[in-house]
């Protein structure tokens, strides 16, 4: 992520008197020796405040269906037309203990072909927990009256464009996968973006998954390419005044040096695959745990211990030069 420049040289405390002069603060929490607070635009502020790790996600990446018609020949989580639906008890059974204020990004497949997507949404408003939507850009034109409906229950939504920009919407993240999607159009699909007060992208990693590794087989040139053309131009996005994020797939592959983020995924957030009852650290990884009995936190506390253990940071290390051998051709 990069720091905004206002941010830098101010304390805690005026980060926050600053950001609540912009926007709502509208939950805070302390989660182990961490205080995070929650701002109406989509702002989270994360200070340490002891050596205690992190008792629960501040972030839950949930998959409530495989079910998807849109047939992406990457798709890494290999959704389809006949795909299973998450048992909605099972999901809100799990969610049940997270503090006021938590994120989890939903997501599928298509989260509209859950017929329990509203109850789901109301259930964790009841409960403050902040509700994202990750949608691509047909799901998004065809469901616009549903999310109008649903809009009090939405806290963000992750959009991921073919062709054009959202229009306007609150608290909307454009979502690029480097190495698909061409770096010259996400400039002028974010160019347009900003005429309607959008200005978050984030970059996320190719992942040689699910169909993502057939899809790469066939076209790893094409893949490669883009790579490349995505590292000469995705500082434009920030020069045009967009905050950028990355994941640490995509901070692999962009980065000018090569060395790794700060903060590493799956270090205050996890993934739950609630179709197929499992978890782990982050997506598309290829060895994931079954839930069985086990609580949100006690799953955290399972995924947080492995991604912060040496032996994790080898195999990230190892996956980065596979990441970077396979899609940019060279790891220097
Ligand atoms: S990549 Fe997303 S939109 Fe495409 S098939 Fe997979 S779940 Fe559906």
């Amino acid at each position: 992520m990069k720091t905004p420049a206002w941010w830098q040289g101010l304390s805690p405390d005026e980060v926050l008197d600053s950001l609540r002069q912009r926007t709502a603060e509208i939950a805070s929490y302390q989660n182990g020796g961490y205080r995070v607070i929650m701002f109406e635009d989509g702002t989270k502020v994360r200070i340490q405040t002891s050596q205690e790790p992190p008792l629960q996600p501040e972030q839950i990446d949930l998959k409530i269906t495989d079910r998807c018609g849109a047939a992406c020949p990457f798709c890494y989580e290999g959704s389809t037309p006949q795909g299973e639906l998450a048992d909605m008890g099972f999901v809100m059974r799990l969610l049940s203990p997270l503090k006021r204020g938590t994120e989890i990004a939903i997501g599928g497949g298509d989260v509209f072909s859950h017929p329990q997507l509203p109850a789901l949404l109301q259930f964790a408003k009841e409960r403050g927990i902040l509700c994202n939507l990750t949608l691509n850009e047909a799901q998004w034109f065809s469901n616009r009256s549903r999310i109008e409906n649903l809009s009090s229950f939405i806290y963000g939504v992750g959009y991921t464009p073919v062709s054009r920009a959202p229009g306007h919407a609150h608290n909307l993240v454009i979502h690029f996968i480097v190495g698909i999607h061409p770096p010259e159009k996400a400039i002028e699909i974010c160019q347009e973006a900003l005429r309607s007060n959008v200005y978050r992208a984030l970059l996320l990693g190719y992942k040689i998954a699910g169909r993502g590794d057939a899809y790469y087989r066939r076209h790893w040139r094409e893949i490669r390419e883009n790579v490349r053309r995505w590292r000469e131009m995705w500082f434009r996005l920030v020069e045009m005044g967009f905050v950028v994020a990355m994941d640490e797939r995509a901070y692999w592959l962009l980065g000018e040096r090569w060395k790794g983020p700060e903060v590493h995924d799956g270090e205050f957030n996890m993934y739950i695959d609630a179709v197929r009852k499992r978890y782990a650290p982050i997506s598309g990884l290829s060895r994931m745990f079954p839930i069985g009995q086990l609580t949100v936190n006690e799953m955290f506390a399972h995924s947080r211990s492995l991604v912060i253990s040496p032996l994790w940071r080898i195999k990230r290390v190892a996956d980065a030069i596979y990441t970077r051998r396979c899609l940019l051709g060279s790891v220097v």
